[in-house]
């Protein structure tokens, strides 16, 4: 099943539309079984497959040294020689990526051949920027030097790893989100056509006039698909966001309000425009797997969801990250799974995961995204020492053809069975965190039911259902 899936499994959503003129299985004896009839439509649809690279949260930290700071009065491209790239690359919970790192993660990347594309779904800056770049004691880490314009070194860093980006891939387009940490004003704090944005707008890479200016202005905008005609992405802002706007760094202000704009242009991109569409975002829809609380406020998530269910552009897949694990999500309604949702791991280890990336295939005739690897640098006890490692495919693992709504919606199920008959769960923790082990240990219940559930109830109701079997283990 795993082999035939990572073979034809492309094909799956490019064949669906031909599905009903050309293959009525109503008669076929094999027409019960996908797998068949993906196959059977292999060979009225040889569609082809491309290659993008999804990469992140590399969180860069230019105050991992403070000699670094020297930067700040140059270009940035003269930035990359005053780093140390021989060092080690940064490791242990509370550390974001210093620059060995974000290097050995495009160099081990760029390894893999023929890419269409990257993916960036944002966090490019170190958490607490603004507060080391002010020289503020903060909650997790020591005084760093401060800088002299914070804003200005905010958005100099964001161009500097899109800089790192794009030397790692010549010529492949970027097409990319900011996170709640790239934000001139502080975390959960970006100011639509504020001097951080207008700073950064137009050094994006890729991005054609028109995007540029929507970006700046209101901090998303559609960009076409690189290489599939007719297919868009909209890439979404980070302010639907439970902590936005983050009053409590003395930053935010309670008025901001650009959620509401953002809203109501997704209405108007799913409801009056044409051809299929991909969302690209760093904080996922839904609940957070760690904590077991909403990710987006309430209002955004009903209203996403209403949208997205009567969407009349065919939305093939959304893409995120934030969380720094390696996840995913699918939604539903009455009708079925309606989205699913890809959840890319994190280059920083500040989670206290292992630095990871991720390159997927996709269907070359819709851009549907078909199956993924990621690759983390964790223990190898062939050489002693860390390593590059790849995990196995997604298709493989879970032995699903796509990464079609109603394929992750098995795997969702699988997931929250109580006894793990399929062995899905344990595949799916040990991949969790990227070290090689199962991880999650205090909080894979929350992990499993945030897969498919956005309602907190029935959430709620699949952790204890979960919980009455598997307890939460003590010291937890
Ligand atoms: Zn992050």
């Amino acid at each position: 099943m795993a082999g035939i899936g990572k073979f034809f499994g492309g094909i799956a959503l490019a064949a669906a539309s031909l599905a009903a003129a050309c293959a009525d299985t109503s008669g076929d004896p094999t027409g019960s079984d996908d797998t068949a009839k993906v196959e059977r439509l292999a060979t009225l649809s040889p569609a082809t497959h491309g290659k993008f690279l999804h990469i992140s949260d590399i969180h860069f930290d230019p105050f991992h040294n403070d000699k670094h700071l020297v930067v700040q009065d140059l270009p940035v491209d003269q930035w990359e020689q005053h780093f140390d790239g021989s060092a080690s690359p940064s490791s242990g919970r509370h550390n974001d990526s210093n620059f060995a790192l974000m290097k050995s993660a495009l160099t081990e990347a760029a390894k893999t051949p023929g890419y269409d594309f990257v993916l960036y779904t944002g966090d490019y800056l170190s958490h607490d920027f603004r507060e080391h770049a002010e020289a503020k004691r903060w909650v997790r880490h020591p005084v760093s030097k401060g800088v002299k314009d914070p804003i200005a070194f905010a958005a100099k860093t964001v161009e500097f790893v899109n800089l790192m980006i794009e030397q790692a891939f010549p010529g492949k387009p970027i097409v990319s989100a900011l996170g709640n940490n790239d934000a001139g004003c502080g975390d959960y704090n970006l100011r639509v056509g504020g001097e951080f944005l207008k700073d950064i707008g137009p050094e994006m890479p890729t991005l054609p006039q028109p995007a540029k200016k929507d970006f700046v202005n209101s901090g998303f905008y559609t960009i076409d698909h690189p290489t599939v005609a007719g297919t868009e992405f909209l890439v979404l802002g980070t302010f639907w966001s439970h902590a936005y706007p983050d009053i409590g760094r003395g930053c935010g202000m309670p008025s901001d309000n650009p959620g509401d704009a953002q809203k109501t242009w997704l209405s108007n991109q799913l409801s009056t425009g044409s051809g299929n569409a991909i969302l690209l975002m760093h904080i996922p829809p839904g609940i957070d797997g760690y904590g077991g609380t909403a990710q987006w406020q309430s209002g955004f998530q009903t209203a996403f969801e209403a949208i997205l269910s009567k969407s009349k552009r065919p939305v093939l897949g959304a893409f995120a990250g934030h969380t720094h694990m390696n996840e995913i999500r699918v939604f539903s309604n009455s009708s079925g799974p309606y989205l699913s949702v890809r959840v890319a791991p994190s280059v920083t280890t500040y989670n206290g995961n292992a630095p990871s990336f991720t390159v997927a295939d996709y269907d070359t005739a819709t851009g549907a995204m078909t199956d993924y690897q990621v690759y983390t640098l964790r223990y190898d006890s062939k050489s002693g020492t860390d390593a590059w490692q790849a995990e196995a495919k997604y298709s493989a693992s879970y032995g699903a053809p796509d990464f079609s709504p109603a394929e992750v919606q098995k795997i969702a199920n699988n997931l929250q069975l109580t006894n793990d008959s399929t062995g899905m769960r344990t595949i799916y923790r040990t991949q969790y965190s990227g070290k090689g082990q199962e991880g999650a240990r205090c909080n894979w219940q929350n992990a499993v039911c945030a897969v498919s559930f956005t309602d907190p109830v029935k959430f709620g109701q699949c952790v204890s259902r979960i919980e009455k079997v598997h307890p939460v283990p003590g010291n937890c």
